[in-house]
């Protein structure tokens, strides 16, 4: 595939290099691929998309464009990793749905499943408002990094334990606008 021109081939952020990882074009192709199966799917029902802020917000735009079904969109804030690359494991709703969810579809839109802490809470939470159904996509999975699992019904790409950005993602909350996916540079696994 011919790689981006026109984005950075490089960025820093804090010292550390981030190189390009996932291209525009590849993002683009399996988004489609992935709404193109939501569509068939759920074909009939009337789904509520929550994006999870903030990562979320580039892919969700991305994907509902691509929903050809009847649907409805939330959003939902949590905050666990502050300014680090770890995640503290520590997961806080920072801004509550606002739709009703029971007896509805819900579909958690998700920039990248880690550890799988945050979407542990999310099922939880939102299971206890009796959701007739709850589905979860994320474009990024850590597999290697996984501490609790849960079904992922339509995942993106499968990367290594490595620090991303890009596309949504941030660090320190830098790097979020830019529209390829860039991954720390080097041997080392993501570290503190
Ligand atoms: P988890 O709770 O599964 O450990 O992590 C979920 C959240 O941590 C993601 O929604 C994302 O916001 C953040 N996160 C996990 N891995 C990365 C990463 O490599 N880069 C960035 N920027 N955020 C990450
Ligand atoms: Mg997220």
């Amino acid at each position: 595939m011919t790689p981006d021109v026109d984005i950075p081939q490089e960025i820093e952020i804090r010292g550390d290099r981030f190189v390009p990882f996932i291209e525009v074009q590849r993002i683009q192709e399996r988004t489609t691929e992935i709404a193109e199966r939501i569509n068939r799917d759920m074909d009939g029902e009337t789904p509520i998309f929550i994006c999870v802020l903030n990562g979320a917000f580039m892919f969700f735009a991305d994907l509902v464009r691509q929903i050809t079904i009847d649907c409805e969109v939330d959003f939902l804030k949590l905050s666990s990793y502050g300014e680090k690359k770890i995640s503290s494991g520590n997961v806080q709703l920072v801004k509550d749905l606002n739709c009703e969810v029971e007896g509805r579809n819900i579909v958690i839109v998700e920039d990248i499943v880690d550890t799988g802490f945050s979407i542990d809470f999310m099922k939880k939470w939102i299971g206890k408002k009796n959701p007739a159904s709850l589905k979860i996509v994320t474009l990024l999975h850590k597999p290697s990094s996984t501490k609790i699992s849960h079904t992922l019904d339509y995942v993106g790409f499968e990367i290594p334990t490595k620090f991303v950005v890009g596309y949504g993602l941030d660090y320190a909350q830098k790097a979020r606008n830019l529209p390829a996916i860039y991954i720390l540079d080097g041997n080392h696994d993501t570290e503190q």
